[in-house]
């Protein structure tokens, strides 16, 4: 088991202990570049000095590892630490490229600029700005050291000019650190509006027009999910099939139109009907698909009959006071393992037997074998 797995991580903790750890890949190459300065006599820094910095950015990044790893940077309004995971190379860069160096000065401070492009993950153009004023006035307090303590190492005309460039170079890079930050917080932005579109489009497609109720597409997506658990669990399952009878007759007397309320109607009575962990869906035309978790086919044919009894006592607002409307209701249980068309094949055949039998009435269907 990896170190990493022991503990709860989120994509976005992943992605900042992934940040933290490329940080510190330029904390070696820093290291590496100071240490080869330090050979190479470019810097003016005793042993004591180098071994300062370094149990320093040993310290430092310990402290980061140990709040990431654990979990603790959540409690910091930034968990991504940015600012200190700036500030503090920046400090070292500053202090090791202008106070200890000779030689080595321009070498070292181009890494600079690596420790501001991990802000682009993070950073806003006005923290940007702040950070590099931050870093001018590292600068000159550090000139001003340097003046105090090493008037040797001074170079007023020199020093005055590396700090202008320097301030133009950090207020480029805060503007366009800002502007890729920007850009990457709109991409996010965007890629959650499309993925709520996706959503949306993706329940729509599942939604029949005219009653609201689930279609036939998403009817077999649930119906294979409950069959997947069916058979996992060993949980069992009954579905039902609800035809209106002579329906064509309705549409043929009253109207299309008023045969489309009809449908409403009696689909938004089915929805109230049943329980919030069944599923309702149209199956098509003047037929409705309900499925029952954790139903038997006793209790799944009280159901079905009291949706037969109640369609007859219903009243429609686009059909003539008194119509009745009846159904004929096709009812079978899931056996495991046995196939969708299996299943969907033997409430079919339900439904036609109570069609045949005279119609407004409920059927079942135990076994395959069932005639
Ligand atoms: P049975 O008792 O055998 O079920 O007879 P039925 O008339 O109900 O069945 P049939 O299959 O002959 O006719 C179904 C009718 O349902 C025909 C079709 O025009 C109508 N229908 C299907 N979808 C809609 C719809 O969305 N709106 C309306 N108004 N009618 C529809
Ligand atoms: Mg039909
Ligand atoms: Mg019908």
């Amino acid at each position: 088991m990896s170190l990493f797995s022991l503990y709860d991580y989120t994509n976005n903790q992943a992605l900042r202990l992934r940040r933290f750890l490329m940080a510190l890949c330029s904390y070696v190459l820093f290291l590496g570049v100071m240490y080869y300065c330090f050979l190479a006599g470019f810097l003016l820094i005793s042993v004591k000095g180098l071994v300062g910095i370094i149990s320093a950015s040993f310290l430092f990044n310990a402290v980061l590892f140990f709040l990431f790893i654990t979990g603790r940077n959540k409690y910091f309004s930034d968990p991504s630490l940015t600012i200190p995971q700036i500030v503090f190379p920046t400090l070292l860069i500053i202090i090791c490229s202008y106070y200890f160096s000779k030689d080595g000065r321009g070498v070292i401070s181009m890494l600079y600029f690596v420790t501001f492009m991990f802000g682009i993950f993070r950073l806003r153009i006005g923290q940007f700005i702040s950070l590099s004023f931050l870093v001018l006035i590292y600068y000159l307090v550090m000139l001003i050291l340097l003046y105090r303590l090493h008037p040797e190492r001074f170079d007023l005309s020199l020093d005055l000019l590396r700090f202008v460039v320097l301030g133009i170079a950090l207020f480029w890079m805060a503007v366009f650190g800002g502007y890729i930050s920007k850009l990457r917080a709109s991409l996010a932005k965007s890629n959650s509006d499309l993925q709520e579109a996706l959503d949306t489009i993706e329940d729509l497609a599942g939604i029949d027009e005219l009653t609201n109720l689930y279609n036939r597409r998403r009817m077999f997506q649930v119906l294979d999910e409950e069959k997947k658990r069916g058979d996992r669990q060993r949980t069992i399952f009954t579905v039902c099939l609800v035809d209106v009878d002579y329906f064509k007759d309705i549409n043929d007397t009253y109207g299309h139109l008023a045969g489309d309320s009809v449908l409403k109607t009696f689909a938004g009575y089915l929805q109230n009907e049943l329980r919030e962990i069944d599923f309702l869906a149209r199956y098509g035309g003047e037929e409705f698909f309900v499925l029952l978790p954790h139903t038997d086919l006793k209790q799944a044919m009280v159901v079905a009959e009291r949706i037969r009894e109640h369609a007859k006592k219903m009243a429609f607002p686009s059909l003539p006071r008194g119509t009745v409307l009846r159904v004929s209701i096709g009812v079978t249980e899931y056996h495991p393992s046995e196939s969708l068309d299996s299943l969907l094949g033997r409430v079919d055949k339900a439904l036609y037997n109570a069609k045949v039998k005279g119609r407004d009435r409920v059927e079942c269907l135990i076994r395959y074998t069932d005639k």
